[in-house]
């Protein structure tokens, strides 16, 4: 599978010190001081082939949606790199490529109250020369139908749809753009349960129909099991376990991973809610001052004394199988 998004390190020369790659990174400095350093990704390589979703996991604050903004172009990285198809989304700092798209959790604040939705769907190609002034009424009426639609919801505007249809509009707007990639920043955490099922099957179909690639952010284990040919556990910045999605469902080497599966709700054979869920122990560590070693030591079951010190780095651990941890399980 040739790949599309890469997220990688950029190696640098220099006539007078040693090669060196430096790894995707992303850090904010505090504005007042700059002493303080939010270390929101760091040491980061990713890739996702073309027509694949890759599924990124992990707790609320861990760097997700700053890495699916790096990937959309809306983030520059502090160091390293994003490509589709090799040419970095964000072009000397200007402009980002119209090549991937994002789509964000809150429909609502992403859409311009006061403009209609065939406005708002056509505004990008009509900007970037995709559809002729002509043709734009067709196209949007062509992109409501692909997320079910009718062309009527062209007149309308943002708050006379519910929450689900919101969302099929923000997605018509993405796919407007003929991108080749969809970021999707949890696009169903906002909706009912009922309306994020609609959602879900709504990716599926269009990700078999236009081929699209996608980088599916969420926190909801179900939803990324659901979608996604691979998955990224992503814990305090750094990507620790990858691999296709039933393989780490089925066996996590990662004990993050199994951790984030122990406490994650889920039914039990008969329908009921499953009675054994763990919650993680202890609290997601600060990004400003992350622990030395394993960033996880300080609440693994597993640790042991040279995770203190050690930063476990992520190694191939069989087929599609990377993890990053001194004692990986078995
Ligand atoms: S490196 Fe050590 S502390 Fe980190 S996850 Fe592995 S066993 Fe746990």
């Amino acid at each position: 599978m040739t790949q599309l998004i890469s997220l990688k390190g950029v190696t640098r020369r220099f006539t007078s010190q040693p090669t060196f790659t430096e790894r995707l990174a992303r850090r904010f400095t505090g504005a007042k001081s700059g002493a303080t350093v939010v270390h929101a990704v760091e040491d980061v390589s990713l890739h996702v082939g073309r027509g694949e979703t890759l599924g990124l996991v992990g707790e609320s604050g861990c760097g997700k949606s700053t890495l699916g903004r790096i990937a959309a172009g809306i983030l520059q990285p502090t160091a390293g790199s994003a490509e589709i198809d090799g040419v970095p989304v964000m072009q000397h700092g200007r402009k980002r490529t119209t090549r991937v798209q994002m789509v964000f959790q809150d429909p609502f604040a992403s859409l311009n109250p006061r403009m209609r939705v065939g406005d708002t769907i056509s505004e990008g190609p009509r900007a970037h020369g995709l559809v002729s002034r002509d043709g734009a009424q067709s196209d949007v009426i062509r992109w409501l139908a692909a997320v079910g639609l009718d062309a009527e919801a062209a007149q309308r505007f943002p708050h006379q749809f519910s929450g689900g249809q919101r969302q099929r509009v923000a997605i018509a707007r993405a796919l407007a753009m003929h991108p080749d990639a969809l970021i999707c920043d949890e696009p169903v955490a906002s909706l009912d349960v009922s309306i994020q099922a609609q959602i879900i099957n709504l990716f599926l179909q269009l990700r078999r129909d236009l081929n699209l690639t996608m980088l599916f952010i969420s926190h909801d284990l179900s939803v990324v099991r659901h979608v996604s040919d691979r998955i990224a556990v992503m814990y305090l910045g750094r990507i620790v376990e990858t691999g296709r999605t039933e393989a780490v469902f089925n066996a996590p080497a990662h004990p993050y991973t199994r951790a984030l599966l122990d406490s994650a709700p889920r039914l039990a054979a008969d329908g009921a809610p499953a009675q054994d869920i763990h919650p993680i122990r202890g609290e997601l560590p600060s990004p400003i001052h992350p622990p030395p070693g394993c960033s996880f030591h300080q609440r693994c079951a597993f640790a042991q004394e040279s995770c203190k010190q050690e930063l476990p780095l992520l190694r191939p651990a069989g087929e599609q199988r990377e993890v990053a941890c001194h004692f990986p399980l078995r």
